[in-house]
C-alpha cells in the first residue's frame, strides 16, 4: 500500500499468500471436491498457482495488465479442471482491465475486481444460488463497491470483501448445484460446502492479507 493504492508489489504479494493458501488447504478442497466433484480442486489449485509463482519469480512484470496476462495464462494452461480456465478468465480480464499501470487506486482496484468476475460469467454462466465460485465472488465484488461508495478506505473495502466472499462461501453449503461436475448430483450435491466458492473466499482472504 502506498497513498491508497495497491502497489505492483502487493499484487504479486497477493497472488504469493494466495499461493500459500492453495498449497496449506491442497487437502482440504480436494476433500470438498470429493463431497460433490472429482477430487481435484486442491490440486488443481495447489498446481495452478505454483505454476504462477515460478513464473513470476522467472519473469517479472514491469505493469498490471502484463503480470495478470502472464498468471491467466498461466492458470489456463497449467489446470485442466474448470477451475484452471475459470480463474484465468478472472486474472486475464482484471489485467485488462488495469492497463499498464504500476498500482491501483480504489476505483481502479474495482473496476479490475468487477471485469474480473465479468469474464467468470462469460465463461462459466453461473448466476447467483447456482453453488459455484459466482456465489463467494459475486457478494465480494459488491461489498468492496459499497465500502468504497460509503467513504471507506481502501484497505477497509478489501477486508469487507474478503468477509463478504466468507459469507459467500457458507452460504453455498445448502444449495443445490446447477452448474459444473456437481450438478451431476442433483439434491445430492446439498449439504456440502462449495470448492470453487471455498478456494475463492481465500483469493479475497489473501489480498486482504497483502493489502493490511
Ligand atoms: P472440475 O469441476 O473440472 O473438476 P475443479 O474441481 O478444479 O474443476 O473446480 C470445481 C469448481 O469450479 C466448482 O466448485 C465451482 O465453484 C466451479 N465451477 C464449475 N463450473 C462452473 C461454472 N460454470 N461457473 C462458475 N464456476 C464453476
Ligand atoms: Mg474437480
Amino acid at each position: 500500500m502506498a497513498g491508497g493504492t495497491v502497489t505492483l508489489e502487493s499484487l504479486v504479494a497477493w497472488l504469493a499468500r494466495f499461493a500459500e493458501l492453495m498449497a496449506e488447504n491442497r487437502s482440504y478442497l480436494t476433500e470438498l471436491d470429493s463431497a460433490i466433484g472429482d477430487a481435484d480442486h486442491g490440486s488443481n489449485m495447489a498446481r495452478g498457482m505454483a505454476a504462477v509463482m515460478a513464473k513470476c519469480d522467472a519473469t517479472p512484470s514491469a505493469a498490471v495488465d502484463e503480470l495478470f496476462k502472464q498468471v491467466g495464462m498461466t492458470l489456463v494452461t497449467s489446470v485442466g479442471g474448470a477451475s484452471g480456465p475459470l480463474y484465468g478468465t478472472f486474472f486475464l480480464r482484471f489485467g485488462s482491465a488495469a492497463g499498464p499501470l504500476t498500482e491501483l487506486d480504489a476505483a481502479a482496484l474495482g473496476a479490475c475486481l468487477r471485469a474480473g468476475l465479468g469474464g467468470i460469467v462469460a465463461r462459466g454462466k453461473a448466476e447467483r444460488g447456482d453453488k459455484t465460485m459466482f456465489d463467494a465472488m459475486s457478494p465480494a465484488v459488491d461489498a468492496y463497491d459499497t465500502a468504497i461508495a460509503g467513504g471507506a478506505e481502501l484497505t477497509d473495502a478489501i477486508a469487507a470483501s474478503a468477509a463478504a466472499a466468507a459469507v459467500g462461501r457458507d452460504a453455498t453449503e445448502p444449495l443445490v448445484a446447477r452448474k459444473g461436475r456437481a450438478s451431476y448430483l442433483g439434491d445430492r450435491s446439498a449439504g456440502h460446502l462449495d470448492p470453487g466458492a471455498t478456494s475463492t473466499a481465500f483469493l479475497f482472504q489473501s489480498l486482504a492479507e497483502a493489502v493490511a
